[in-house]
């Protein structure tokens, strides 16, 4: 099955929204095995509309357009679609009915005649509720392809896609879809990707789809088949090929558990306390650490030290180390490292220092460039990283680098 999505409003086309809408149609789309050819958008006009309708309905089988459903002038999906498909439209009671209830459960002020507007359905149309909102969702069964209408604001899109599309979209669909997936950390995406481009070209079922996070790369392999038990034996053997490739890079091949939880756990299955001494990062490592529920187990502290002075206090670094070396130096991450673990008296520590930028780079010491000390069982080793984007990025990647250098420490540690 293929699906177009169209994006109705001037405000996403003047960049003054972003097109959240598209995004989660896709990836909900992609997940049931539907693909999406063409997306586009357009602003509140009809005849551009019209057209943009006409095109998607010539090539897709299942054509979506979220937006341009509410009460005012300016809304004219409905309208237009119901032209385009050579539809009457008519008033329904039921819908009436639904947004009176809405106003009387929401304590609305009194409705007004255009609300009306959004009680017009085209003739024959599948009406969808809307139970965050106002505006019904509208499915318009053609010969060739089925036009689906549903309301912008993301939190009534959202709720209507999970509990009336989806179960329509696979209503005829006797298979079920299996997935599992493969997180990866401490290889790049392109160069993660070279690695099983030949799996990712050669398989169809089940598929292999890469998603590229910050510091991390995740694999979704899907299967469709008849049961669960079949689409898990079509995955298997895959999750297992991938496990061989990337070896020690894949930390989980369960989809909700994330690195912070995997580090957490294996810090808790060897009975290890842990602490961070942060500079460029500033508290973000900590701040990850203390996503995971019962972290208290195993994280004693960690120290911000951004200053050489507060590096020396808190953390014990040599005034020689930082005049000889300087603050972004192997030497420094070391002296830090070894010091918040004897400060806190913990098994584990990792420390961080570097140039996240955008200013403060030199040609020996560019923007970018970070150190990781890190410290387990008496055991120090100090990494250089060399991180690209903006200060945030720089900082992202440094603390999921900080994290997976430390799991693959615990690994070597046994
Ligand atoms: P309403 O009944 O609220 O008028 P509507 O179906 O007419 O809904 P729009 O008027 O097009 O929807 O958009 C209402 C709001 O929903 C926008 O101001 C915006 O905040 C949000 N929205 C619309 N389209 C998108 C989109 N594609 N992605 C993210 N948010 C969107």
């Amino acid at each position: 099955m293929v699906a177009e999505l169209i994006s109705v409003g001037t405000e996403i086309l003047m960049g003054n929204i972003v097109n959240t809408n598209a995004a989660y149609l896709s990836r909900k789309l992609a997940q049931i095995g539907v693909s999406v050819y063409y997306q586009s958008t357009v602003g509140d006009n009809k005849e551009r509309l019209a057209q943009a309708m006409k095109q998607a309905i010539f090539r897709a089988d299942v054509v979506i357009l979220s937006g341009g459903l509410g009460p005012t002038k300016d809304d004219v999906t409905k309208e237009v679609a119901a032209e385009v498909l050579g539809r009457t439209m008519s008033l329904d009671e039921r819908t009436m009915e639904r947004i009176r209830e809405y106003f009387v459960r929401v304590k609305k002020d009194t409705i007004t005649e255009n609300n009306w507007k959004q009680a017009m359905v085209p003739e024959g149309a599948i009406i969808l509720d809307n139970h965050n909102g106002t505006a019904p969702g509208i499915i318009m069964e053609e010969k060739n392809t089925t036009v689906i209408l549903l309301p912008g604001p993301p939190n009534e899109l959202t709720l209507m896609f999970e509990e009336s599309v989806l179960p329509y979209l696979q209503k005829d669909e006797k298979k079920v879809l299996y997935s599992r997936m493969v997180k990866v950390c401490g290889i790049g995406e392109s160069q993660a990707e070279t690695m099983i481009q030949d799996l990712i070209d050669s398989q169809s079922n089940p598929t292999i789809a890469p998603y590229a996070k910050t510091g991390e790369v995740h694999f979704r392999i899907t299967a469709l088949a008849s049961t669960k038990e079949e689409g898990r034996a079509l995955v298997k053997p895959v999750v297992e090929e991938l496990k061989k490739r990337f070896k020690k890079a894949v930390y989980t091949t369960k989809e909700e558990v994330t690195l912070e939880e995997k580090l957490v756990k294996m810090l808790k299955k060897r009975g290890l306390t842990m602490s961070t001494a942060e500079s460029c990062t500033g508290g973000m490592i900590a701040a990850k650490l203390v996503n995971v529920s019962g972290v208290s187990e195993v994280f004693r502290s960690g120290a911000v030290t951004y200053a050489n002075e507060a590096k020396m206090q808190l953390l014990g670094v040599k005034k020689k180390t930082l005049r000889k070396y300087g603050a972004v130096s192997a030497q420094t991450a070391e002296e830090m490292a070894i010091g918040a673990a004897m400060n806190q008296d913990t098994d584990v520590a990792v420390a961080v220092t570097g140039i996240a930028g955008p200013d403060g780079g030199t040609k020996e010491k560019p923007v970018g460039l970070v150190y990781i000390g890190c410290y387990v069982c008496g055991q120090v080793n100090v990494y250089e990283c060399h991180f690209t984007g903006t200060r945030e990025k720089i900082r992202e990647s440094t603390t999921i680098m900080a994290l997976n250098l430390i799991r693959l420490m615990l690994l070597k540690e046994g």
